[in-house]
C-alpha cells in the first residue's frame, strides 16, 4: 500500500520524459506467491537530451532480482533501487539500449487488486491508472507508448488458459507440467492498457466480420459452467462492433477480441487492448439471476469498453489530467449506442437522473473539480462522475452547437489527425473548430471551470407589441480554490408552445444568437425578444437537457401543468412533471417540520394518474415519470439544513396520496400489464415490467398491499419482478411476516450465487429507518459477505451509505460511526474502494447542525487514523477542508 507522500501533481508541470520505451518484452513465470517478471525494454533517449540525464523508472512495492544493461549486470554504484523507484544514474551513451529488469511478485497476497493479483484462482491484472508499476519498473505514464510482446509461463493444471493483449503468436509445452503462450500487440500502447489473464476458465466463442471483410475471433471467458450466462454480453459486443462502424466509421483492428469476467474487481470493467477485463457483474446474466437494469448495464459497459479501442487506446491521453478525453467521450458514445438500441427519450431521462444524483452533488460540494482537473494528489480519486458524466455532457453540447454533420466531421478529423497519439483536450477542441470554423474558446471553459452553472429565467408577453421576452441571467457558483468564475457558453434548447401543444411561430429574434431551437447564452444577462408572438406561449426550457445546468424559472404553476401534459419534447415533458413533484415534496417537507400534515393538490395526483394511463407514452417512460424524486434529490434541491427524516416522511405522504387517488386505476393497469409472454430482456418488455413494478410500489401502501407484494414475489418468473417485490416488501412492510418470509426464501434459493446475494444485501441495506444500522452491522458477518470483495462491500456498505438517507444519517450519529470504522477496515485491504466509499459524506455540510457535527466527528476519526493511504487521506481531507 502506498502511503501518502503529500505530493501534488500539477497540469502545468507536465513535460515529456527524457526517455522513450519503443519496445517492451515481458516474460511472466507465474506462481501465486513468487511470480517472476522479466522485462526487456528497448530504451531510447529523446532527441536533444543530455547523455548524462538519469533514467528514473516508477515502481510500487517492487522487489528487484536482477538488472542488466545491454547484457551486462549494472553495478550497485550506478543505480539506486527502492520499492517505489529505480534510478540509473548514467545510462549508456548510445541513443538506444536494452534494459533488463527482473522482479518478483506475490499475486496471491495482493488485496488492493491493482497490478497482478489472483481472483478465485485466476491470475489477472488491473493497471489503470498506475498499476503497471506494481509489476515492473517502468515509465508508467500514458504518454510512453510501447509495442508489447508477452510470454506467459504457467503450470498447465493451474492455468490452462494464457491470455494477453494483441494477437496470439506462439504456444507450447515446457515439460514438468509447465506450458507457455506468447502474444504480440502491434499497436503501441501505454502501460495502463497492459493485461494478462491466466487460469482455468470456460469460453463462449463467436466471430464478427468487419466492414472491410476481416473475421475477428471473439471470446468471452467466465468461471467454468457459466458460459451460458455470457450470451447476452456476446450479443451486446457484436451489436457494439457493428454500431461503431455505422455511427463513427470505426472498425476493429486485431484478429481477436477477448473479454474475461473476474469476481474481484475494483471498477466496472477495463478496456485493455484486445483483452477487456470485466467485473463479472457486467457479463453474467439470465432472467433467473439478472434484472432488466443488469441487462441494460451489461449492454452499456460492454459497448463502453469496446468503444475505448478507438477513444482511449488508438488515441490515448497525454497525461492523467486528460482523463476526460477518453472517458467523457466514450461515455457519450455508449450513451448514444444505448439510445439507438433502446428508447432515446427514456435513455436521456435516465442519464439526467444519474447526472443529477452523482455529479451535481460532487460539483456543489467540497470535492468539486473541473472536467479536466488541474491538480491531484491521488489520480485514483478522479475517476469521478464529473470526469465521466459531465465529460459526456460536454461532448454532447459540442454536437448541439455544431450540429450532427459538423460534429461527425470533427470526430473524423480527430481520428485522422491523432491516431497513435497521446492527446490533450486542446487537441480535441481544435478538431471541432477546424471542422466547423467555429470559435470554441469560451465553450472550452466547460473543461476548465468547476461548478454547475445556474440560469435564472423569467418571461413577459406584450400582446400589444406582439412581443415575447425571455430574461436570462447566468451565474456559476464558487467552488473550492475557484472563487471567481468566468462566463460560460451555454447552449439552451427551448420551445415556445401554444394552446393545444402546438409550437408558436415568431417572426424575429434579438438579444442572443438563436439557431435551430437553441439560445446561445454567452453573457451574464440576455434579454431575448421574440417578435410576432400574438398569444402568450408556455416556454419549454433546456429541452433534451441541452446543458448540464440548474434552472430557476419564474413560471406559473398552470404553465408547468400544461407542459407536463403537452410538451412535445419528451425529456422536458418528464421534467415539467418532475418539477411539480419536487415542488410539492419540498412544500410538504416544510409543513412536516412545522408540525403539520402535508396536503397535496388533487390536480397533481390526477396528473400522475393520467400519465400512468396514457397509452401514447411508452411504459418505460411512464415508469420513470411515476418514480418520485429520490430523498437525496429532494435534499439537493432544498440545499441546506437537511433533516432526512422529514424528507422521508414527505415522500411517503406523496406516494400514499398518489396511490390513494388512483387506487382502482393503478390496480387495473397493474393486472393488465401482467406478462404472459416468454421472457425477453428487450427494452419494450423491460419497460412494461418497470411500469408494473412501480405500480406495485404505490399499491403496496394501500390496504392489502403486503399480500399483493407477497403474491408478486411468489409468482415472479424473472429476477426483475422478484427483486422488485422483495424490495417493496422489505421497504414498505418492514418486519411483516410477508417480508421476513420472502427474505428467507430468497436467501435459501440464491445463497450460493454471490451476484444475486448482492441484491439481497442491497435491499436490506436500503430499508428506511433507524434499525437498519444494526441490520447492516449483523450482515457483515453473513457467510456470503466479504470485506475483501468490492462487489460485496459496495452492495452492503455502499448502498447503506449512499442510498439510505434515514438510517445512514440516523440522528444519534451511529450510522456515521459504523461507517467510519468500516471504511478503515476496508482500507487495510483496498484503499481505492475505501476512498470511493468515503465520498458518501461529501454533502455533510448541507445537513442540519446536529447531524453535521456528528458527521464531522466521524470524518475526523478517519482522518486521525494511523498510516492512512494516499487515496483515503486525499478524499477525507478535501471533504473536511
Ligand atoms: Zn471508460
Amino acid at each position: 500500500m502506498r502511503t501518502d507522500t503529500g505530493q501534488v501533481f500539477k497540469l502545468e508541470d507536465y513535460r515529456p520524459n527524457d526517455y522513450l520505451i519503443p519496445q517492451t518484452n515481458l516474460t511472466f513465470r507465474l506462481s501465486p506467491d513468487a511470480t517472476h517478471v522479466t522485462a526487456l525494454l528497448t530504451v531510447e533517449r529523446r532527441d536533444g537530451v543530455s547523455v548524462s540525464a538519469p533514467l528514473v523508472l516508477d515502481g510500487d512495492g517492487l522487489t528487484l532480482k536482477r538488472i542488466e544493461i545491454d547484457g551486462k549486470k549494472v553495478k550497485p554504484a550506478d543505480m539506486l533501487a527502492s520499492p517505489d523507484q529505480l534510478t540509473i544514474f548514467k545510462p549508456p551513451a548510445a541513443r538506444r539500449f536494452q534494459l533488463l529488469i527482473e522482479t518478483e511478485l506475490a499475486p496471491a497476497g495482493n488485496e488492493a487488486l491493482m497490478g497482478l493479483y489472483r481472483s478465485s484462482h485466476v491470475y489477472c491484472t488491473q493497471c489503470e491508472a498506475e498499476g503497471f508499476r506494481r509489476i515492473t519498473y517502468f515509465l508508467d505514464r500514458p504518454d510512453i507508448l510501447s509495442v508489447y510482446t508477452v510470454r506467459i509461463e504457467a503450470m498447465r493444471d493451474e492455468a490452462p488458459l494464457l491470455l494477453s493483449n494483441g494477437n496470439p503468436v506462439d504456444k507450447g509445452d515446457l515439460g514438468d507440467g509447465w506450458h507457455y503462450a506468447s502474444w504480440h500487440d502491434p499497436f503501441p500502447k501505454p502501460s495502463y492498457l497492459f493485461a494478462l489473464v491466466a487460469g482455468n476458465l470456460g469460453q463462449l466463442a463467436d466471430s464478427f466480420v468487419t466492414l472491410s471483410g476481416r473475421t475477428v475471433e471473439l471470446g468471452i471467458y467466465v468461471e467454468p459452467g457459466k458460459e451460458k450466462l455470457a450470451g447476452y454480453a456476446m450479443d451486446a459486443l457484436k451489436r457494439s462492433m457493428k454500431w461503431d462502424e455505422e455511427a463513427f466509421g470505426r472498425e476493429y483492428d486485431l484478429d481477436v477480441f477477448n473479454i474475461v469476467a473476474v469476481s474481484d474487481f475494483n471498477m466496472g470493467a477495463m478496456e485493455n487492448k484486445g483483452l477487456n477485463i470485466f467485473n463479472d457483474k457486467y457479463v453474467l446474466a439470465d432472467q433467473e439471476t439478472a434484472t432488466d437494469a443488469d441487462f441494460a448495464n451489461i449492454e452499456a459497459i460492454i459497448a463502453h469498453e469496446y468503444f475505448h479501442n478507438w477513444t482511449g487506446n488508438r488515441i490515448t491521453c497525454r497525461d492523467w489530467f486528460q482523463l476526460c478525453l477518453k472517458e467523457g467521450l466514450t461515455v457519450f458514445r455508449d450513451h448514444e449506442f444505448s439510445a439507438d438500441q433502446r428508447s432515446r427519450a427514456v435513455k436521456r431521462i435516465a442519464e439526467v437522473r444519474t447526472l443529477r444524483a452523482h455529479q451535481f452533488p460532487e460539483d456543489q460540494g467540497p470535492l468539486a473539480h473541473p472536467v479536466r482537473p488541474r491538480r491531484y494528489r491521488e489520480i485514483n480519486n478522479f475517476y469521478t462522475a464529473t470526469v465521466y458524466e459531465k465529460g459526456s455532457e460536454v461532448v454532447r453540447m459540442i454536437r448541439t452547437i455544431l450540429g450532427v454533420d459538423a460534429f461527425r466531421a470533427g470526430m473524423d478529423l480527430y481520428f485522422e489527425r491523432h491516431d497513435g497519439d497521446a492527446a490533450t483536450i486542446e487537441d480535441f477542441i481544435k478538431v471541432f473548430e477546424d471542422a466547423s470554423g467555429r470559435d470554441l474558446s469560451q465553450f472550452a471553459l466547460w473543461y476548465h471551470q468547476a461548478g454547475t452553472p445556474n440560469l435564472t429565467i423569467s418571461s413577459t408577453h406584450n400582446p400589444a407589441a406582439r412581443e415575447f421576452t425571455l430574461e436570462i441571467e447566468q451565474s456559476v457558483p464558487p467552488t473550492p480554490s475557484e472563487s471567481r468564475k468566468r462566463l460560460m457558453h451555454i447552449p439552451l434548447a427551448f420551445g415556445l408552445i401554444g394552446a393545444g401543444g402546438k409550437p408558436v411561430a415568431y417572426s424575429g429574434v434579438e438579444g442572443a444568437s438563436v439557431e435551430d431551437g437553441v439560445i446561445h447564452v454567452r453573457k451574464r444577462r440576455h434579454m431575448v425578444r421574440f417578435s410576432g408572438v400574438a398569444e402568450r406561449p408556455a416556454v419549454s426550457l433546456n429541452r433534451g437537457f441541452s446543458a448540464p445546468v440548474t434552472l430557476a424559472v419564474e413560471q406559473k404553476t398552470d404553465d408547468q401543468f400544461f407542459l407536463a401534459r403537452h410538451d412535445s419534447d419528451a425529456f422536458s415533458r418528464w421534467q415539467a412533471f418532475n418539477t411539480l413533484l419536487t415542488d410539492a415534496l419540498i412544500a410538504a417537507f416544510r409543513e412536516i417540520l412545522g408540525g403539520k400534515q402535508p396536503v397535496f393538490a388533487a390536480r397533481l395526483t390526477e396528473l400522475a394518474g393520467s400519465i400512468a394511463a396514457d397509452e401514447t407514452l411508452e411504459p418505460a417512460y411512464r415508469a420513470l415519470a411515476l418514480a418520485l424524486p429520490g430523498e437525496a434529490d429532494i435534499a439537493r434541491d432544498i440545499g441546506r439544513n437537511i433533516d432526512p427524516d422529514a424528507i422521508y416522511a414527505a415522500r411517503e405522504a406523496l406516494a400514499l396520496a398518489i396511490g390513494t387517488a388512483n387506487r382502482d386505476a393503478f390496480s387495473g393497469l397493474y393486472e393488465r400489464l401482467a406478462d404472459k409472454a416468454v421472457f425477453s430482456p428487450d427494452a419494450e418488455s423491460a419497460g412494461r415490467r418497470a411500469l408494473r413494478n412501480i405500480l406495485l410500489d404505490y399499491l403496496a401502501l394501500q390496504p392489502g398491499g403486503a399480500a399483493l407484494a407477497a403474491g408478486h414475489f411468489q409468482s415472479a418468473t424473472n429476477m426483475t419482478d422478484r427483486a422488485a417485490a422483495l424490495a417493496v416488501l422489505a421497504h414498505r412492510h418492514h418486519g411483516s411476516p410477508e417480508a421476513i418470509k420472502a427474505l428467507a426464501a430468497f436467501e435459501t434459493t440464491y445463497g450460493s450465487d454471490p451476484l444475486v446475494m448482492d441484491k439481497w444485501f442491497q435491499i436490506q441495506a436500503s430499508v428506511p429507518g433507524p434499525q437498519t444500522v444494526d441490520t447492516v452491522k449483523a450482515l457483515t458477518s453473513h457467510p456470503a459477505f466479504s470485506m475483501g470483495n468490492p462487489n460485496r462491500v459496495r452492495s452492503l456498505i455502499g448502498t447503506f451509505s449512499s442510498a439510505n438517507q434515514t438510517s445512514f444519517h440516523r440522528a444519534d450519529g451511529e450510522g456515521y460511526w459504523f461507517f467510519a470504522q468500516t471504511v478503515l477496515e476496508v482500507e487495510k485491504r483496498n484503499p481505492q474502494v475505501a476512498a470511493r466509499l468515503a465520498t458518501a459524506l461529501r454533502s455533510w455540510r448541507s445537513l442540519e447542525p446536529l447531524r453535521q457535527a456528528k458527521a464531522r466527528e466521524a470524518l475526523l476519526s478517519i482522518a486521525g487514523a494511523e498510516n492512512l493511504s494516499a487515496d483515503l487521506r486525499d478524499i477525507v481531507e478535501r471533504t473536511l477542508a
